[in-house]
């Protein structure tokens, strides 16, 4: 089979089955996203542990093949990883999609690799890009209100301390 086909049939599989559909078990944080070009919406539900490590995390959304299928793989990519690790994963995705570039990433498993790479053809279809990233960015939405939250948290103990 070519690479290419692969690819085909990765997106494909993803699109039609989605992987970590509907809310996970007590996120304890979401996000959403909205690609107006194509219609496409998602909803990334997380849920990290006491060590930033992101426990589960699934999605809820409507839109493209594209779109669904990156949700999709973006949530078996992501899940037991480490706030920051996860975070690097994303800007090497981006990075990929964008300007394609390689992955530096090695806490990926080949399978892993090969999931993300299938979602490098819509580098020849600007217009479809969004769909691939809409998911990406909103985990990055997602992960960042998590940390807003908690550093939130911390300034509210201490000013019970400081300040009761
Ligand atoms: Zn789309």
């Amino acid at each position: 089979m070519e690479l290419k086909e692969l690819y085909q049939e990765i997106i494909l599989d993803h699109g039609k089955n989605p992987r970590n559909k509907g809310k996970c078990n007590s996120f304890n944080s979401d996000a959403k996203g909205h690609n107006p070009l194509c219609g496409d919406k998602v909803h990334i539900f997380l849920k990290l542990d006491d060590k930033k490590k992101v426990e589960d995390v699934s999605f809820e959304g409507e839109g493209c093949a594209i779109s669904l299928a990156s949700a999709s793989i973006l949530t078996e990519t992501i899940k037991g990883k480490e706030y920051n690790n996860a975070n690097l994963i994303i800007k090497d995705f981006l990075n990929l999609i964008k300007y394609e570039k390689k992955i530096t990433i090695n806490s990926l498993s080949e399978d892993q690799k090969t999931s993300i790479m299938s979602l490098s053809g819509v580098k020849n279809f600007p217009m479809r890009i969004k769909c691939a990233t809409m998911a990406w960015h909103t985990l990055t939405s997602a992960l960042k209100k998590y940390m807003d939250n908690l550093k939130n948290k911390i300034i509210e103990e201490i000013k019970k301390i400081y300040d009761p």
